[in-house]
């Protein structure tokens, strides 16, 4: 089974990711096994240039030894022509906290109608392997904000966005139904189907 190291320092994300990557052709490990995640300016325009940077940093630190993935992913809002996206993690600001970002994206939808409130999570992985060879996978989740915070588990935007099908939030629904639809999973599917070829 090939290691594969995670390019985050988000504890949350590496959970996701091993369950994600369970039974599959990579076992995988977080960045704070291995000196912890480098500093990352993360000024890349696009989820694929940001996630290439975080990949690309951490591969150079472990000196090309290890297979490395990277995630880049946010939230895109119609509404908001595609805003927060990649400013997701700092829509409110550089030190804001996953509430503040919640609470200002439902400041700036406030009386906005729930036929107008259609969003989608983006995810890109960019994996790099022991030569340096480059790969994307892309996943994504249509869904709608609904009109408060509800729920409790996972992170981020979770608490405010419904999948479609469903009338409750990602936080409401949990770990078990988020992996099955998220766009994180369906980019781990893309990445496991690639390399099960
Ligand atoms: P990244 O770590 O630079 O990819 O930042 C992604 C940001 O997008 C996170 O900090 C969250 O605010 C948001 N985000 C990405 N994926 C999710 C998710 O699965 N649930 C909730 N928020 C997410």
């Amino acid at each position: 089974m090939k290691k594969i190291v995670l390019a985050t320092g988000n504890d949350h994300k590496v959970e996701e990711f091993k369950d994600l990557f369970i039974n599959g052709e990579f076992k995988v490990l977080s960045a704070n096994k291995y000196g912890g995640m480098p500093e990352v300016i993360e000024n890349g325009k696009s989820f694929h240039s940001n996630a290439y940077l975080k990949a690309y940093a951490l591969s150079k630190q472990l000196k090309k030894k290890h297979w490395v993935i990277a995630d880049d992913s946010g939230l895109e809002v119609d509404y908001l022509d595609g805003a927060p996206g990649i400013y997701s993690a700092r829509y409110a600001g550089a030190q804001a906290s996953d509430m503040d970002n919640v609470d200002k994206l439902l400041t700036a939808l406030l009386g906005i109608s729930k036929s107008k409130r259609k969003a989608r999570f983006r995810c890109v992985l960019c994996l790099i392997d022991k030569e340096g060879g480059t790969y994307y996978f892309e996943g994504s989740c249509e869904g709608k904000i609904g009109l408060k915070a509800k729920g409790k588990s996972g992170f981020g935007y979770d608490p405010i966005f419904l999948p479609d099908g469903h009338k409750d939030s990602f936080a409401e629904l949990g770990e078990l139904i988020k992996m099955q639809l998220s766009h994180r999973a369906k980019a781990v599917m893309a990445c496991k189907k690639f390399f099960n070829k």
